[in-house]
């Protein structure tokens, strides 16, 4: 590598402090995840220097031989995990996996039928801020009020009333399984199409832990970076016929070239997902999301839908005459970090919520079990309980160091 001629050391240090902050801290953040040393590297490597526009063996560049292997890789790991017909590694982001399929899948302005951002969508499933919500025209179901499940009866009832051209299903706070083979049957009833972004269950889709929604849906998007432990990034999956589409909207629709270290980080990760080791992860991850659901359960703490049956938890937190960007900060304080969130029906604004969220996939990585999960949700109620009491907030503290350091993080191999 090139000769370090100037050292920044701004950035250096911000570096190690952030280091140092993932190593101490506990991390709850449900989209989060660590990746391997392997894949840090990969994405760290000299890849970053290549520009290779296009597709293997169909570059606008030359010199693109050894980034064929490694996209080819990519590929054929991707589909093996999900049995998928098709793939595209080179999405940069989740949202522009999205972007691509909507170009895919309906012409701009189409009627579309997504999840209500407050009721657990994504930014990208019609937000007016957002891409989705400007170039198309998106209606929304939610959740139910009393149950915190999806009501499919009522999703088949928007559908027949908007007659949508594509249904999107798929969350980042929904702590429910999600039946997309009841989608696919709404979808068929209706004419519409079927997109699923699976972001933030990839890894639970991958081994078995939720429905494999490549069966059911015409495309899949998801990213890379949550419970698939990758880099971060996005992959689309869909039936072949919808190839071609799919390529020219990522490139060149809206991408220029890919990001090859990145896609060498993806395909180390998807080899590691490949491994039984890998399952076992996920089990765990599930494991210590029903664990932590015991706890809150016993806590003044509302849990969405009840409870969990995937990586993550969605509590109301006003009993504690707390609001979720409150919540967040105090326990920012001790060291665990989570992200305020809206809750269904919430009537807080969203920097302030009634919510938060919290996900296993992190801690379970670093290597926390029942035993600590368990410990983590009685910490988080004590810092609930005693939010006013400096002495207990500073014992919390001790006491996620005492936990994080007994599972070191970036241990070198
Ligand atoms: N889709 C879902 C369901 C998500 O939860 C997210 C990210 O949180 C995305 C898409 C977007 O991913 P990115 O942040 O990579 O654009």
């Amino acid at each position: 590598q090139g000769e370090c001629l100037v050292f920044d050391k701004e950035v250096f240090e911000a570096i190690e402090k952030e280091k140092t902050r993932q190593e101490e801290g506990i991390e709850l953040i449900a989209s989060e995840n660590f990746v391997s040393k392997e894949v840090l590297e990969a994405q760290g490597s000299i890849l970053t220097n290549k520009y290779a526009e296009g597709y293997p063996g169909k570059r606008y560049y030359g010199g693109c031989e050894f980034v064929d292997i490694i996209e080819n890789l990519a590929i054929s790991r991707i589909k093996e995990i999900f049995g998928a017909e098709y793939v595209n590694v080179q999405p940069h982001s989740g949202s522009q996996a999205n972007m691509a399929a909507y170009m895919a899948l309906v012409e701009h302005g189409s009627k579309v039928l997504g999840m209500d951002l407050n009721h657990g969508g994504h930014l990208t499933h019609g937000s007016s801020v957002n891409f989705s919500g400007k170039n198309y025209e998106f209606v929304s179901y939610g959740i139910d009020k009393e149950t915190g499940f999806i009501n499919y009866d009522e999703v088949l009832r928007i559908a027949k009333e908007e007659q949508p051209k594509l249904i999107v299903a798929g969350a980042s706070a929904y702590s429910r399984k999600i039946d997309f083979k009841k989608f696919r049957e709404i979808a068929d009833e209706v004419g519409a199409k079927l997109m699923v972004d699976m972001a933030h269950i990839a890894g639970l889709c991958a081994t078995g832990y939720h429905q494999n929604p490549v069966e059911y849906a015409d495309i899949v998007t998801s990213t890379t970076h949550k419970t698939l432990r990758g880099p971060r990034g996005g992959i689309i999956l869909a039936k072949k016929e919808y190839a071609k589409k799919l390529n020219s909207a990522i490139f060149p629709g809206i991408q220029g070239g890919p990001l090859e270290h990145i896609i060498a980080a993806k395909a180390v990760s998807f080899y590691e997902a490949l491994q039984p080791s890998y399952k076992e992860y996920i089990g765990q991850v599930v494991k210590n999301a029903k664990t932590m659901e015991k706890v809150f359960q016993e806590s003044k703490f509302r849990l969405i839908s009840g409870g969990t049956d995937n990586h993550l938890l969605l509590l109301d937190v006003s009993a504690y005459d707390l609001n979720g960007k409150e919540l967040e900060s105090l326990l920012d304080e001790v060291g665990i970090t989570v992200n305020k969130n809206a809750i269904p029906f919430d009537k807080l604004p969203p920097m302030k919520t009634s919510g938060i969220r919290i996900g296993t996939p992190a801690i379970t990585t670093r290597g926390f079990k029942e035993e600590e999960s368990r410990k983590v949700a009685e910490l988080i109620i004590k810092v609930a309980e005693n939010q006013n009491n400096p002495e207990v907030l500073e014992s919390v503290k001790s006491e996620v160091r005492k936990l994080t350091s007994q599972f070191p993080l970036h241990v070198e191999k």
